[in-house]
């Protein structure tokens, strides 16, 4: 049988052995020449340029230096033990070492400290424990570093010797240097940077394309792989050496039709190209072709698993609009926004079409998904069926029942509120109530899928802030269905992430969006500032309470340092209450480690005006709706993400009055805080932000969760970043599907084949969401 080079183990690769063989296993999860072939470079170097030694900054990526050896100096445990660093008067005439390998006697003592000089060939480099290697180039002298493979490399870093050096520049002690850069000798014609005979054996038509190549690909890596010897320079021939053995087995996975259609490349040259890039161009093409095909394979999966669903999951049928909900939809207190109608009538149309309805809801803060979820309970309840709707937290869960109460009493459905602080006697009604169906609507928290709480026909689940549950959660609440259908499942987010990206991240949910604000919305004025300001702040503060508004101060809360976040929370609300006595002044404070009933206790003096002021950590974040607060504070915002800030921001700007959201942040920021906090400056956006959010942090972030992530893992694609190629291979998904649901026709073969193997079998995501 001939062995295919593709699944040959990566141990029997020219280089590898079993040692490295393992560390490429544990490390970058590499198993078979095939696997390293789909290892990509996430970046690629320009070896044709050098860069003059005097222009190196310490931030600079990796670079290219051409300049000549002046000196070495070997240091072992205690201190120096060689060096030929020249007397201070052949500073910059390094050139005259002997070439020999050498060591000079030294000329400063000083360097020296007073050791024998040893001569090469005598070094115990056993003891040696660091290298310096001083350089040159005209332009200036910088160091390099060594830890490892001193010997060899001091052979070789003669005195006097002119090498190109490739590296990263780093700081120590004040001073710029290089630590294990790359060396390679000159080009012998000033061409081709690379050494001279390498995949000669393989040329024409191995994979390293020709001398007219500049670009070297970096690939992922960790210290340990560095520390086995699998260096930037060894990955590169690994993988030359795999490609070579593999190119001739590349199977091409898509359809000539549709590489034509969409201009995309062969499998075999995208392969080639990425780690060998031939020009600019040919890696643009490389990458397109295989960020492409990734995405849409898996649009391909989601939506056949989709296809699936829709076919065999039956929903319960709800033909009714119903009593309830037009009772109330008469009573309403203000008309509904466009967006808000539009999506009722998709959900009304999932509900009624006899399939399982699975509807994410995105709106952005304050957009009013909580009228939605009433009404669509309503739906429910006409149709003779229960509802529940869960929130993430006991105090939305009661902020939830609190609002939606209100929309309800012109309905007349019985509604109640169970959450874990329901005392036992009310437990009991309302477990009765909802076994005997009484219950139209229970509004709750994780208490809702506790094992003894049973339906008698629920019909709809209405899941708010989606991303607080875990799937587990999910999953127990489907299967509170008593009537041998699942309930129809609305999950309601305010995390605004582009439409493809989230039909892509909730597998076959269905997405409706509400992209309208309620009208008269006043925008959040958004000031950056920083502890010099506070003084000033506080003055703003007085006036804003003097005027009858309220204010909200948010300290940061992040587990893995709790008790520092509770210092901090203290040590703010002390300075407050300094700052803002009683009398006049009232000020409630919110946190996590408080009983539900302080929590409830001091959220209700705050929400009917008896606190002026409420401190707080992120727990507020969601849901709570007090209009009549017009100033966030948000303090060490720099410690937030950009959706989190954005979800507090939303607390105010919700009744008549002008309303500010204020950062204070140290006077120092890194690069990155200082691009949020300018971003919630200059805009209100949701979807802007969460797209920069996902730039930045990557959608795992985004999702607050790693269990809803995808259903395979991305090897090239990024959905933060190739939004557009996304789109694109969600289309061509989608049409293809459309005229060949099960991928039977010729023309679909190759698409079959590939999705038919093993990464692909994903879950069924409509159990569990
Ligand atoms: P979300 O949950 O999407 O953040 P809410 O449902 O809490 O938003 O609604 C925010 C505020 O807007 C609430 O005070 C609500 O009463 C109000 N609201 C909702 N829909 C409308 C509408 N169509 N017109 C005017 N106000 C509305
Ligand atoms: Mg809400």
């Amino acid at each position: 049988m001939e062995r295919s080079a593709l699944e040959s183990d990566i141990q029997y690769l020219p280089g590898v052995g079993p040692k490295r063989a393992e560390l490429l296993r544990k490390e970058l999860g590499i198993n078979t020449f095939g696997d390293l072939i789909r290892l990509y470079p996430f970046r690629y170097i320009d070896r044709s340029s050098i860069v003059p030694v005097r222009e190196i900054r310490p931030d600079m990526a990796f670079i290219q230096i051409r300049a000549r050896v002046i000196a070495r100096e070997l240091y072992g445990a205690t201190g120096l033990v060689s060096s030929d660093v020249p007397g201070s008067a052949a500073g910059s005439t390094g050139i005259g070492m002997t070439d020999d390998g050498r060591v000079h006697e030294a000329c400063s003592g000083d360097a020296v400290k007073g050791k024998k000089p040893e001569s090469g060939n005598e070094i115990r480099f056993n003891t040696v424990k660091r290298m310096r290697v001083t350089v040159e180039d005209g332009s200036g002298r910088i160091e390099l570093v060594f830890f490892k493979g001193i010997k060899w490399m001091y052979g070789k870093l003669e005195p006097g010797r002119e090498f190109i050096f490739f590296g990263k520049p780093t700081v120590f002690n004040g001073l710029v240097n290089m630590v294990h850069p790359e060396v390679d000798n000159l080009p012998e014609d000033g061409g081709s940077r690379m050494e001279k005979g390498r995949g000669a054996e393989t040329e024409g038509k191995g994979a390293r394309q020709d001398a007219g190549l500049t670009m070297t690909g970096v690939y992922p890596s960790t210290e340990k792989l560095k520390n086995g010897g699998i260096t930037g320079r060894v990955m590169n021939r690994m993988q030359e050496h795999a490609l070579n053995a593999c190119l001739p087995e590349i199977e091409e996975t898509l359809p000539v039709w549709l590489m034509k259609e969409k201009g995309l490349v062969p499998l075999a040259f995208a392969l080639k190209n990425i780690h060998f890039p031939k020009d600019a161009q040919s890696l643009e093409r490389a990458k397109y072709r295989l960020k492409f095909e990734e995405l849409l394979f898996l649009q391909l999966s989601l939506l056949k698993q989709k296809y699936i669903h829709s076919r065999d999951a039956h929903g319960i049928l709800m033909p009714r609009v119903g009593e309830a909900f037009n009772r109330c939809y008469d009573a309403l207190p203000f008309p509904l926004t466009g967006a808000q109608k539009r999506v009722i009538t998709e959900i009304r149309n999932d509900m009624k079409s006899g399939h399982q309805m699975n509807r994410l809801l995105q709106g952005d803060v304050g957009s009013g998904k909580t009228m939605v979820a009433v009404l669509t309970a309503l739906i429910a309840v006409g149709n003779g069926y229960q509802a529940c709707i869960m929130a993430p937290t006991e105090v939305l869960a009661q902020q939830h029942f609190k609002n939606i109460s209100r929309y309800l009493e012109p309905a007349g459905v019985r509604t109640a509120l169970l959450t874990g602080s329901s005392r036992t006697a009310e437990r009991r009604e309302i477990h009765a109530g909802l076994e005997d169906g009484s219950i139209g609507i229970i509004v709750g928290t994780h208490a809702l899928i506790e094992d003894d709480v049973l339906f008698r026909n629920l019909g709809l689940a209405i899941v708010d802030e989606q991303h607080r549950f875990g799937v587990e959660q999910r999953a127990k609440l489907w299967r509170k269905s008593t009537c041998g259908m699942p309930p129809h499942v609305l999950v309601m987010t305010a995390t605004p992430i582009p439409r493809t990206l989230a039909m892509t991240l909730y597998g076959d949910l269905d997405v409706s969006v509400i992209d309208e604000l309620p009208p008269g919305r006043k925008p959040v004025q958004t000031i950056h500032a920083t502890e010099s300001r506070r003084a000033g702040l506080y003055r703003f503060m007085r006036d804003q309470i003097a005027a009858g508004r309220q204010v909200f101060v948010v300290y940061p809360l992040i587990f893995e340092s709790e008790k520092m976040d509770y210092k901090n929370l203290e040590n703010g609300y002390e300075q407050i209450v300094k700052a803002f006595p009683f009398p006049p002044y009232r000020t409630a404070i919110v946190h996590g480690k408080q009983s539900n009933e302080d929590k409830k206790f001091n959220m209700d003096a705050f929400a009917a005006g008896r606190a002026d002021i409420l401190v707080a950590t992120s727990v507020i974040e969601v849901g709570v709706d007090v209009p009549n607060a017009s100033v966030m504070v948000i303090e060490s915002a720099e410690r937030f993400g950009l959706s989190q800030l954005h979800q507090l921001r939303g607390r105010v700007g919700r009744g008549s009055e002008k309303s500010y959201c204020v950062l204070m942040t140290g006077q120092k920021l890194s690069k990155e805080s200082k691009h949020r906090i300018q971003l919630m400056c200059s805009t209100e956006n949701g979807f802007e932000l969460a797209e920069e959010d996902m730039k930045m942090r990557g959608p795992g972030d985004l999702e607050g969760t790693q269990q809803s992530g995808l259903p395979i893992s991305l090897n090239i694609a990024s959905l933060a970043r190739d939004g557009l190629i996304l789109n694109e291979a969600r289309g061509c998904a989608e049409e293809i599907l459309a005229g060949d649901p099960g991928l039977t026709g010729e023309n679909n073969r190759l698409l079959a084949k590939e999705l038919g193997k093993d990464k692909y079998n994903i879950r069924d995501y409509s159990k569990i969401s």
